[in-house]
């Protein structure tokens, strides 16, 4: 791990240096929806290491055994938070791309559903997991992702993002009595 800095809590200048790091793309992928591309941020350097940071910091004093991420994007960024902490990583994927026997959790989308699957021994009983996303729209996927940990026996103890859409309130949505942090928040 590389020597800790403490970053938290975040400035109103680094906010905004973040934000003008990430692009908007409007009505992708459908009419009415603002993108945030965040492979902007992920090729700046010091933008990428400086959101890996902050999110090691904040959940290494939890002291997972594991960081598990959400298939995609959720891949990018947990096995760098992992590797920060020194602990494992658990890919939490679409369905049917994971070789062995999985637990699934459907959740709702705004048209229909989706699925997250992870192995079923991906954990040993009541070790202790930090979920990984990029962003937090609706909250429907981390949900998901939180529900199936509990089903494989993990100790869920935080759930952590680069983005929070905070206007579309799906912090509501996830458990409360855990840490649950987004590096930017649109209000
Ligand atoms: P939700 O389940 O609504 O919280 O959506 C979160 C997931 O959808 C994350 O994995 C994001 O990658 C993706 N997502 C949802 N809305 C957006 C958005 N406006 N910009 C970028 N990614 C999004």
């Amino acid at each position: 791990m590389k020597e800790q800095v403490n970053y938290l809590p975040i400035s109103r200048e680094k906010d905004a240096w973040l934000k003008s790091t990430i692009r908007d793309i409007p009505d992708f992928p459908k009419p009415g929806i603002v993108f945030k591309d965040l492979t902007t941020l992920l090729k700046d350097r010091k933008a990428f290491s400086y959101v890996i940071d902050v999110l090691s910091e904040k959940f290494a004093p939890l002291k997972p055994d594991y960081v598990a991420g959400i298939e995609a994007r959720g891949f990018i960024l947990g096995p760098a938070i992992a590797y920060e902490i020194g602990c494992g990583f658990i890919p939490i994927r679409k369905p049917g791309k994971l070789p062995h026997k999985v637990e699934k959790a459907v959740y709702d989308l705004e048209y229909g559903s989706d699925c997250v699957e992870i192995h079923v021994d991906a954990i040993e009983d009541h070790e202790k997991v930090v979920i990984i996303d990029d962003l937090l729209a609706t909250g429907g996927t981390a949900e998901a992702a939180y529900r199936l940990l509990k089903t494989v026996g993990a100790d869920v103890r935080g759930i952590g993002f680069v983005v929070e859409l905070g206007f579309l309130k799906g912090r509501l949505k996830l458990p409360t009595g855990m840490e649950i942090f987004s590096v930017i928040n649109y209000d």
